[in-house]
């Protein structure tokens, strides 16, 4: 039987692992925490088929002004750090030129429609059905011209691609939201997409699915991974394992390891924090303030109150500004109660400067690469599993010929 070994148990990595086993391969997930404790815990736990658009770097003089300004609360950044950012960043900006970007998106939006039906073949066997919610997600607008251009643009998404949505206005809002404190312009309701009551737990869900279908999960640190003949070898708390193929899917950590094997990764790193709240009755579905670069999910932990961006390197220290504001934002909005955790949660997504995940064959004979899904991650896990499962399995390009292989990206 083929063997292979999945690095890290994000849910990246335990797509992965269940569509290699689902292909008949023998399987080692490896992780140093256990299954779904990293990135994929903390994020807004959306299943965001109406994501057919990955976020563009702003293009715009009048965005970059208010980025550059720190005037909105979506994106923060110190002045330090942009040493260490500039190149991706820079690739980030050329690669949201129109031409480019369209490109992107053509392929994206093929990856984004098919999140759900990916899910759902993994949901119910794995006994994780209660942690969804199939209502969808509002983005709501605190002015009738911001809710208009919102409204024109999921107008546009739902004839080009088929994503639904409802625009809701200030009474149907109202009627939807009760705990909603204030009055506002409205929202568009995405009512496509699913959202999860807690994102670690479907993802160590996913796990014990995994080993009940025979796989093994093991302790160790992926950085001892080394080419071995004709495979690849990693030190695990039980001793060394060995196989033919090794799968690099440590989300923000990924680049790391690729480095020790000749690979530099221009990835953008956009930090996101999370705190939550109790409260006496919150949002029914996860709700954006857009104007606040704020979202309020229901989750199992209480109401998680989530930031935008801020690009910092993974090991940079944390900053408050945009959890700050976002927690006022989410005040006016629910009447929350005292924070849960001590301190804020924080995380990074993985971006590409072209914005599509990485997955395919590298240089090296056997060795995978498995990440870069940046702002959907928790969504695309599945179905980009899957059709890396069909290159490995296969020895093909995949099936929808995405550009997603590293070989064929202007940063190889
Ligand atoms: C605030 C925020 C909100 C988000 N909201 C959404 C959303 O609503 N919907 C959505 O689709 N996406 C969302 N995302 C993005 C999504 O969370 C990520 O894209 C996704 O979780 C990445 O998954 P991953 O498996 O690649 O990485 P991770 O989940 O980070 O997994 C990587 C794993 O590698 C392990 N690891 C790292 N280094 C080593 C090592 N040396 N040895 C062993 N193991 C190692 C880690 O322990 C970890 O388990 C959000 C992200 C953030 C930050």
């Amino acid at each position: 039987m083929t063997t292979s070994i999945v690095l890290g148990a994000g849910m990246v990595g335990v797509s992965t692992a269940l569509a290699l086993q689902e292909s008949g391969y023998q399987v080692v997930l490896l992780d140093r925490k256990a299954p779904g404790r990293e990135t994929s815990y903390g994020n807004a736990g959306i299943i965001q088929t109406e994501a057919v658009e990955p976020y563009a770097f702003p293009r715009t003089a009048r965005e970059i002004a208010s980025v550059a300004l720190k005037r909105g609360n979506d994106v923060d950044w110190r002045l330090a750090d942009l040493r260490h950012l500039a190149g991706p960043l820079w690739r980030y900006f050329s690669q949201s030129a129109p031409e480019p970007y369209a490109r992107s998106v053509a392929a994206y939006s093929q990856l984004a429609v098919r999140a759900s039906d990916d899910h759902a073949r993994f949901i119910e066997p794995a006994g994780a059905s209660e942690l969804i919610v199939r209502q969808g997600w509002r983005a709501v607008y605190r002015t009738a011209q911001t809710l208009e251009r919102a409204a024109a643009t999921a107008e546009r998404l739902k004839h080009a691609y088929g994503v639904p949505s409802d625009v809701l206005g200030p009474d149907e809002l109202a009627r939807s939201e009760p705990a909603l404190r204030r009055r506002l312009a409205g929202a568009v309701h995405w009512t496509g997409p699913w959202s999860c009551r807690d994102p670690g737990e479907l993802v160590a869900r996913y796990a014990a699915l995994f080993l009940a279908r025979g796989g093994t999960f093991e302790s160790g640190d992926a950085m001892t991974l080394r080419q071995d003949g004709h495979g690849w070898r990693v030190s695990t708390q039980h001793g060394t394992v060995s196989a033919q193929h090794a799968i690099i899917a440590l989300g923000p950590w990924s680049p790391q390891l690729a480095k020790t094997f000749g690979y530099r990764i221009p990835m953008v790193f956009k930090r996101g924090y999370h705190r939550h709240f109790s409260a006496q009755d919150g949002p029914r579905v996860p709700i954006l303030d857009v104007a606040n670069g704020t979202l309020v999910a229901p989750m199992t932990a209480g109401y998680r109150v989530l930031t935008g961006a801020h690009m910092a390197p993974p090991d940079a220290r944390p900053a408050s500004r945009q959890m700050r504001h976002a927690v006022d934002a989410a005040r006016e909005l629910f009447a929350l109660r005292e924070p849960i955790e001590q301190t804020p949660w924080s995380g990074t997504r993985p971006c590409m400067p072209d914005m599509l995940p990485v997955a395919g064959p590298t240089r090296h004979k056997g060795l995978w690469f498995h990440f870069g899904h940046g702002h959907q991650g928790f969504t695309l896990g599945p179905t980009t599993a899957r059709l890396l499962a069909e290159q490995i399995d296969g020895g093909q390009a995949n099936p929808l010929a995405l550009p997603l292989l590293p070989s064929a990206r202007t940063w190889a």
